[in-house]
């Protein structure tokens, strides 16, 4: 196979938030508004975990192209412990000169001087959590910002000459109109940001939304305004110089995100910190998603204790992943690592949805068509599963 076995990408997990948002399942703390004395010692121990585990983990010999510090609310982290994070991983794994250190940021939770601090540390990519421009939803949804600080954050960012950011935006939310998720695209779009992230409400039983709400029942929108507003992300963004790179992505040409091209090509990373999943050598790894059992874990010699995964679970994951990707799956790729037959197999399953204009496939390449395609991608892909385990 030419599945590449070692990690040059990694994932760093900040699990601490301000509150927690209603469709929010992540794995996080909550603490508050305010950096008393407890929440700051409670960051400061987790800093000191999470170098602990890059320190005493498993490492690879070739330097990282990516990095990426998501949450939870990465900018709770003062520009000191973010300095020593990537200190201690350029100092473990190696950091390459031209690589892509992305940050997630949340509205209302930085000043200027801790953006001109990331940035100086090497942070180059920032991404923030705007979701919608609509203080009602904003507050429906239990997010802690408004809309005036979105556009506060823009101007901290763009005065330190910080172009290469990214919106993260919500369609879907109860309350939500397609008249308002409109309004909200075509504001992202105003601020010209280099790339915008699209994602769909997912209702987890766990969260708030969860226990109140039932999907497809208001005051949520139903199957079709959801598909609808997926449609008009495509349309909007599409127009506006985006391209639709992957089934929630959109970037300005140059501007995709490295970091998470990785996931959807199905090749290894390192997962660090609490809650985090790592994945090489045919192994992923999750890791606790409670604080306690993380320290504990790490006290014990970060021991990886996982399966390896067998060929049919990663042609499995491969195809879950990389039909994601507007570019698709690589064909060639695909059958030096599963044989010509898998994907003479493949073809002939979605033989009817090609016939429908759901899935388009050449020579090289196999990719579900924009946006219809996409928006039915869980069909397609139970489809090919179901038929790919059963002979
Ligand atoms: S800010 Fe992000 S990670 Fe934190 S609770 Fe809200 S959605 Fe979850």
């Amino acid at each position: 196979m030419f599945i590449i076995n070692y990690p040059q990408a990694a994932y760093l997990h900040i699990p601490f938030c301000r509150r927690r948002c209603y469709y929010c399942d992540f794995a996080i703390s909550v603490v508050g508004d305010n950096a008393t004395g407890e929440t700051s010692q409670s960051i400061a121990r987790y800093v000191d975990a999470i170098c602990q585990e890059i320190q005493q983990g498993v490492k690879f010999d070739a330097p990282l192209q990516t990095v990426f510090f998501g949450g939870g609310t990465p900018s709770l982290l003062s520009v000191g412990q973010l300095e020593r994070i990537l200190a201690v991983l350029d100092a473990c794994l190696g950091i390459a000169p031209q690589a892509e250190i992305s940050m997630e940021v949340d509205p209302g939770t930085f000043t200027l001087p801790q953006i001109q601090g990331y940035t100086q540390a090497g942070v180059n990519r920032f991404s923030l959590g705007v979701q919608s421009f609509d203080d009602e939803i904003l507050q429906a949804c239990g997010r802690s910002h408004r809309r005036k600080d979105i556009f506060q954050a823009v101007d901290l960012l763009r005065q330190v000459g910080v172009q290469n950011f990214s919106l993260d935006l919500i369609s879907g939310l109860p309350h939500q109109t397609l008249t308002q998720w409109q309004n909200t695209l075509q504001e992202a779009i105003a601020i010209a940001p280099r790339h915008i992230s699209s994602y769909d409400l997912v209702l987890e039983p766990v969260t708030a939304f969860g226990k109140q709400y039932q999907p497809g029942e208001k005051p949520l929108p139903n199957d079709e305004d959801t598909a609808e507003m997926y449609r008009l992300a495509q349309q909007e963004l599409t127009r506006a110089g985006f391209e639709h790179y992957e089934i929630s992505n959109y970037a300005q040409p140059g501007f995709q995100c490295r970091h998470n091209r990785v996931y959807w090509r199905n090749e290894p990373y390192y997962g660090l910190g609490m809650g985090a999943a790592s994945y090489f050598n045919g192994q992923r790894f999750g890791r606790s998603r409670t604080r306690r059992e993380y320290y504990d874990w790490i006290e014990k010699g970060c021991p990886i204790i996982s399966p390896v995964s067998d060929d049919t679970e990663i042609l499995l994951e491969t195809l879950m992943l990389g039909l994601r990707l507007a570019t698709g799956i690589n064909l060639d790729r695909m059958a030096a690592n599963f044989g010509e037959n898998t994907v003479t197999q493949i073809k002939s399953i979605l033989k009817s949805e090609r016939d429908r204009g759901l899935v388009h496939w050449d020579r090289h390449s196999l990719r579900l068509s924009d946006p219809e395609g996409f928006l039915w991608s869980n069909t397609i892909l139970a489809k090919l599963f179901d038929q790919l385990t059963s002979t």
